[in-house]
């Protein structure tokens, strides 16, 4: 579905992003998957590598919270590859605390990994998109990005945010043959999720309509999809990935 494509996803190399990337490699995709540091980002492709010789798969580690740094990531993509016609925006972090034991700064860390990273990796990818005839973007978004969560309001402010920016650019660049959407994944089965004890995972899944919680393939399908000319005039949509689970 992706063959002759070539995709950066950020957040790349574990969970959800992980998946994805694996997912776009079966489907022919050239994949570029950005990471927070080189020890796991080594580790990622090497189990790609392993898994398939054949998959053309690279990986980087740019800091997400400089914009310099990251444009310069996109650009070596570019150089490398010659092009590229996907760009996930993966990469994130949740958040728990009640509103009032908030730290110092830490509501910023949330908004600037969830939301700044993604305008800095957009920015570059769409002049690189538009001399090149098209692209698509697509932004992990979340449930709570619908119905927001009682507790770390940053997680959910962030995500709300995603989808504002989603459909906004979904309308500026349409007429540039740029696609934007975001998926909405529910409770996925991540590291974060995989952690919690059986006790208080299955009156999750049990309170889900499908009565399970999601695996990160079920979210990359949602993502392979986009990504494909399947998808031709999908934009400025927030596809949620997640049973039906309304909070
Ligand atoms: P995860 O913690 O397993 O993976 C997060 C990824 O983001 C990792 O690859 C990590 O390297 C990267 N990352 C984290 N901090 C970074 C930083 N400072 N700089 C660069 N990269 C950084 O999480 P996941 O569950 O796979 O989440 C992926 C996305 O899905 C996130 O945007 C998250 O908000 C969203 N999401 C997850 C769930 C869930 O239940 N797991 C539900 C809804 C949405």
């Amino acid at each position: 579905m992706l063959r002759g494509k070539t995709a950066v996803v950020t957040g790349g190399t574990r969970g959800i992003g992980f998946a994805i990337v694996k997912k776009y490699l079966e489907n022919g995709a050239k994949v570029v998957l950005f990471g927070s540091r080189k020890e796991t980002v080594d580790k990622a492709l090497s189990s790609l590598r392993n898994e398939n010789p054949d998959w053309e798969v690279d990986g980087a580690y740019p800091d997400l919270s400089d914009a310099r740094n990251v444009e310069e990531a996109i650009e070596a993509v570019k150089e490398k590859f010659g092009r590229i016609d996907i760009l996930v925006n993966n990469a994130g972090i949740s958040d728990s605390t009640k509103v009032d034991n908030y730290e110092q700064g830490q509501f910023e860390k949330v908004i600037s990994l969830n939301v700044n990273s993604i305008f800095y990796a957009i920015r570059p990818t769409v002049k690189i998109m538009k001399e090149q005839g098209g692209g698509c973007i697509i932004n992990t978004s979340s449930m709570v990005s619908i119905s927001g969560q009682p507790g770390g309001v940053a997680y959910p402010t962030s995500k709300f945010a995603v989808n504002g920016l989603t459909l906004s650019l979904a309308r500026e660049l349409g007429p540039s043959n740029i696609r934007v959407n975001a998926v909405a994944p529910g409770i996925t089965r991540t590291d974060m999720v995989a952690a919690l004890p059986k006790e208080m995972i299955e009156p999750m899944a049990a309170a889900i309509p499908l009565r399970r919680i999601g695996e990160p393939e079920d979210v990359a399908n949602a993502f392979v999809f986009l990504a494909s000319d399947m998808a031709s005039y999908v934009t400025g949509e927030v596809l949620s990935v997640d049973g039906a689970m309304r909070a």
